[in-house]
């Protein structure tokens, strides 16, 4: 994988050897091998900006924008992953304003900051999918070097990512058409040790809603979910929601980096331990309700509200405004998010509900 390489080191990038020199001298340091991710290379103290580059097929390939932040001192290599969904940007904007908060030198570990997974929907503001195949990222994993662009991107992830990380965070939010309540994804593998360290990540992240998720496939050639395709690898990891409808608004983003570096308070990369919060509403339950056809849709419940089973939730109409389709609350419990802008289209999501648990252990 080629790499377009940025340094941030004092040292010029074009007198890297000589620097790898200068940096073997610094106590600490001399024998540490670097760090690779694509052909980004990083020595403890050092952050290192660049591209991971996903191979053309037909003329059609990207780059993916990263930071490797390695510390100074030894640790766990956590991986943050932003922008899956182009049009999601609070995670986006928090990755940027977390890589100029750093120190490489009080950091133990190293952060791999994925600033924009998915380039091509970014750039050409698309919800969901990929504008060049119309594939939605964050269901092709863990991809394949020889598919689509989507697929291609997916796998590089695998690949360079959640394969070179011990933990991963998939961060989230309302895609640009989504109202939406923060959560996150506990995804529970079956596996004990890993299934604990997910809870654990979840506490530090500090949403106050948490879905124990026990649907996702325990097949790695069909783990579809980047967050998934971790854990069936062996990090413990957590997918987040925090922001929603395409806005850039502060709450969600500070929400984001407060996740965040409760996360690396948890695995000692950073001083100081997670925050006390509220015991979370747990969510053992959830389902998204999809559209049976093309129209637009008229939501008539808020985000965050609680609705009955059976309750009306919105209706579908068509194009010459006649009503096509009712939709109803499966069972009772959060309205976790709902389509907020009118197009719709036959097989996408209106609204996605969580059943609040009952019982208090897990
Ligand atoms: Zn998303």
């Amino acid at each position: 994988m080629r790499l377009r390489f940025q340094s941030r080191a004092r040292i010029p990038f074009f007198f890297l050897p000589m620097a790898a020199l200068f940096l073997s001298a610094i106590p600490g340091t001399f024998g540490q091998a670097p760090s690779m991710i694509g052909t980004l290379s990083v020595l403890p103290g050092q952050s290192v900006s660049g591209f991971l580059e996903v191979p053309a097929r037909e003329g059609l390939g990207t780059t993916i924008p990263v930071t490797v932040i390695r510390g100074a001192k030894e640790g766990k290599t956590l991986a943050l992953v932003a922008g899956v969904h182009g049009y999601e940007y609070p995670p986006v904007l928090s990755l940027y304003r977390l890589k100029n908060m750093i120190d490489p030198q009080k950091l133990a570990g190293t952060l791999i900051l994925v600033h924009i997974a998915n380039l091509p929907s970014f750039q050409k503001r698309t919800i969901y999918y990929n504008p060049y195949d119309w594939k939605n990222l964050n269901r092709v994993f863990p991809g394949d070097p020889d598919g689509t662009l989507s697929q291609r991107m997916a796998y590089v992830l695998t690949e360079e990512v959640v394969k070179k990380c011990d933990f991963l965070i998939d961060l989230h939010c309302g895609d640009g058409n989504e109202a939406l309540i923060p959560y996150t994804y506990w995804m529970v593998s079956g596996q004990r040790e890993m299934d604990e360290t997910g809870k654990a990540m979840a506490l530090a992240f500090g949403i106050p809603h948490i879905i124990i998720d026990k649907t996702r496939s325990r097949d790695l050639n069909d783990s579809r979910y980047l967050g998934n395709t971790a854990v069936l690898l062996g990090k413990p990891a957590i997918t987040t929601e925090s922001g929603y409808l395409g806005k850039t608004d502060e709450e969600s983003i500070r929400r984001n980096i407060e996740g965040i570096l409760g996360v690396m308070r948890l695995f000692r990369m950073i001083e100081g331990s997670p925050r006390e919060t509220a015991p979370p509403v747990w969510i053992d339950r959830y389902e998204v309700v999809y559209s049976g056809t093309d129209g637009l849709f008229y939501p008539s419940i808020k985000m965050g509200h609680y609705v009955i089973k059976g309750q009306k939730v919105g209706q579908v109409t068509d194009f010459l405004g006649s009503v096509k389709q009712e939709v109803y609350a499966p069972f009772s419990g959060i309205l976790l998010y709902i389509i907020n802008t009118p197009p719709t289209s036959k097989g996408e999501p209106l609204f996605e509900v969580g059943r609040v648990k009952e019982e208090k252990t897990q």
